[in-house]
């Protein structure tokens, strides 16, 4: 289908939609100043993710080059400190007025929150949450403690021997004392998914009749997952971004149709031309 053929499909469909899924991702929160990662240019080209994004890798990182885990940790903690949602974001919230709308999000960043959105599913948890480990307490993170964590690693950024005042800098979000170890709340790669969240973005995903699945490589799995179950249930399923997404599996399913573009630009339009005269 080709993109003058895909715009009015898309548009008919969410008319017609009784619950609508976004699997979000990444590329969403791009335009709010949050790199992908795995774009170039992205955290990936310059930390391994098996030396930075694997508990047992970053443990070992922070022995043995604390001030390259100085640097990583301000490339990922800075920019979603200071983000704000942008026009993608802000779209989704609006279809809320007059859709049922499931958003199941790969981000930690909880911009859809910000822009208003309640129903979300965090399939990778969040850098705004704090995790007890061994009582499974949560207590949240402001985005003004996240940046002056940020602060704190800037000053250590041109220092020698961090490792102690890097333990100290990072203290809301990371620490080990005899009353626990506390750790952000998210999902590194090699660890499980919280099974709650996965069997809620499931059920949405074979409930919906329409799913949107928006800035994500689908590399990542099992969120991947999520469009081949929904289209078995029988939904239509769309893909908004800008690169053409290779479909794995997709012989037995129907396949997605591609609104090739920004997630910022083609989600507003989408949504004012579907709710025209609904709200
Ligand atoms: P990814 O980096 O693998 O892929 C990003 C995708 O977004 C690419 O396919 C790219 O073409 C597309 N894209 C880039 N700009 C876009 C735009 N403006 N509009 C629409 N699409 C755009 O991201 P992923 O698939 O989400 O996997 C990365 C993992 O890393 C996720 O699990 C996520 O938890 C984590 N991550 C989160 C954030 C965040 O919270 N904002 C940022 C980076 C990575």
């Amino acid at each position: 289908m080709n993109q003058s053929e895909a715009w009015p499909f898309a548009i008919e469909t969410i008319k017609q939609a009784n619950h609508i899924l976004i699997l979000t991702g990444a590329g969403i929160s791009a335009s709010s100043g949050i790199p992908t990662f795995r774009d170039r240019g992205g955290l990936w080209n310059e930390f391994t993710p098996a030396r930075f994004a694997t508990w047992p890798g970053l443990l070992i990182s922070l022995v043995l080059t604390p001030k390259k885990v100085v640097q990583f940790l301000i490339g990922v903690l800075e920019p979603i400190a200071q983000a704000k949602p942008n026009a993608a974001h802000n779209a989704i919230h609006k279809l809320e007025d007059v859709k049922k709308v499931t958003i199941v999000t790969q981000n930690i960043d909880r911009l859809h929150q910000r822009a208003g959105s309640t129903n979300v599913v965090e399939l990778h948890g969040t850098l705004f949450e704090v995790i007890d480990i061994q009582s499974g307490q949560v207590s949240t993170l402001s985005a003004g403690e996240l940046q002056n964590i940020v602060q704190g690693l800037h000053k250590l950024a041109s220092q020698n021997y961090v490792l102690p005042k890097l333990l100290h800098t990072i203290q809301p979000l990371f620490s080990i004392s005899l009353k626990g170890i506390r750790i952000p709340n998210v999902i590194l790669f090699g660890q499980p998914l919280n099974t709650a969240l996965y069997e809620a973005a499931c059920i949405a995903a074979s409930e919906c009749d329409c799913m949107f699945v928006v800035g994500t490589s689908g590399t990542v799995f099992p969120a991947a997952n999520l469009k081949h179950i929904a289209k078995q249930a029988g939904a239509r399923v769309f893909e908004i971004n800008p690169t053409h997404i290779i479909e794995l599996n997709s012989t037995q399913t129907s396949t997605t149709i591609h609104l090739t573009g920004l997630a910022e630009q083609i989600l507003p339009e989408l949504v004012e031309k579907a709710t025209q005269n609904k709200r």
